[in-house]
């Protein structure tokens, strides 16, 4: 079933909104056009360089290198900070998939922790419980682009000399302690993939401000220019996807506040003192609105499944997100984290993207308001 958003339908169980933003087509075309006429293709074009050097400027970093996804983002953040077999990786339980992947591909020991009750921020107490010798890094993700206060698990891990890695890629743009996500850590990841805010199809970077950092990121991601004294791989994002994402990132600024104006609106039909929240984050903190996303004190899976008989399934049950230590490849890792999987069962993830229709929007407010009234009637 197609759902043609342009088109005010009747938004019910039976018509879902697309969950999906494709951004409108502008100057890409020409841009396009242009490039094919300088002829270069390749990692080697200079509309990746303008495009870093317009990365660097937009998150105030020193440093940026393109590469052609937040898989290849990550493991290169994990290798420049020497991560490898016999070293171990805090991550938290709440972390999808992808995050985790990489410290695999690296060969170390991905030493999973719980996260804070209600938050996506590492727990201290868990983490001071598994320091060791052998721990050389700690990924934090800002899931669904909502900030991450990990202040004092931070400081434990700062005090130890372990390196914060943060995988921002899905949090383009969400503000963090007055900075912006992704430049809060020793390295930031991101992804630009399809579904994030900043779209170039496949793709992603790596962002610091170390200087020592920024040159084994550079050589690893080029095969270690080939000059045959450092090991690398090939990570370059192409030339057309770097043209694509330097005009998208000019219109980041525009897209972040309509994202914001629409969570307003459904999060403006919560009822006040009802059961149903925003994920809470700090104040003065700024989420990116990937996802709006709701949590329950009620019955999580029944909640879950009333948005889902709307026709606004959430995480849990359209991806089957569920901390990693229940994933199979991640089972051998698992350890006790009781607030992760209260996460994991108790957030509604719903779309607030500028492709949505006022009448879907209408509609994903309406059935907010209407679940959130149900949850206040049950036991
Ligand atoms: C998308 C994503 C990745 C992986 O990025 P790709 O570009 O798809 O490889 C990693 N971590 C998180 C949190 C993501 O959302």
């Amino acid at each position: 079933m197609t759902t043609d958003l342009h088109e005010p339908a009747a938004f019910d169980a039976t018509h879902p909104v697309n969950d999906r933003y494709t951004p409108v087509e502008s100057a890409e075309l020409a841009a396009l056009a242009e490039l094919f006429d300088g002829g270069t293709l390749s990692g080697g074009a200079p509309e990746v360089e303008a495009y870093e050097n317009a990365l660097r400027d937009f998150f105030d970093v020193g440093y940026a290198v393109a590469v052609n996804s937040g898989s290849s983002a990550l493991p290169t953040a994990l290798v420049a900070l020497g991560i490898g077999p016999g070293t171990e990786v805090i991550v938290p339980a709440v972390a999808p998939i992808p995050t985790a992947m990489p410290i695999l591909t690296c060969g170390a020991t991905p030493v999973i922790v719980d996260v804070l009750p209600g938050s996506l921020a590492l727990d201290p107490d868990d983490v001071s419980g598994i320091l060791t010798a052998r721990t050389k890094a700690a990924i934090t993700v800002p899931l669904w682009g909502y900030p991450t206060d990990d202040t004092d698990a931070r400081a434990l891990l700062t005090d130890a000399g372990v390196p914060v890695v943060e995988d921002a890629a899905q949090a383009h743009g969400t503000i963090t302690g007055g900075r912006y996500a992704g430049t809060t850590g020793t390295i930031g990841c991101f992804s630009t993939h399809d579904r994030k805010l900043l779209s170039t199809g496949e793709g992603g970077f790596v962002l610091t401000d170390r200087a020592d950092l920024y040159e084994r990121i550079e050589h690893y991601t080029r095969l270690g220019h080939l000059r045959g004294n450092t090991h690398g791989v090939n990570y370059k994002l192409a030339g057309p996807l770097a043209a694509i994402g330097l005009l998208r990132l000019a219109r980041l600024p525009e897209q972040l506040a309509t994202r914001h104006a629409n969570a307003h609106q459904i999060l403006d039909q919560l009822p006040e003192g009802g059961r149903l929240t925003e994920l809470t984050y700090p104040n003065g903190d700024q989420p990116n609105y990937y996802n709006l996303v709701l949590t329950t004190d009620g019955p999580g899976t029944q909640v879950a499944h009333r948005f889902a008989d709307a026709g606004l399934p959430p995480d849990s049950i359209r991806y089957g997100y569920r901390p990693l230590y229940q994933q199979p490849l991640f089972a051998p890792y698992a350890r006790p984290c009781p607030n992760a999987e209260h996460l994991a069962t108790t957030t509604i993830q719903l779309p607030v993207h500028p492709g949505l229709h006022a009448a879907a929007l209408r509609w994903i407010a309406e059935c907010v308001a209407a679940i959130a009234q149900r949850e206040s009637e049950s036991p």
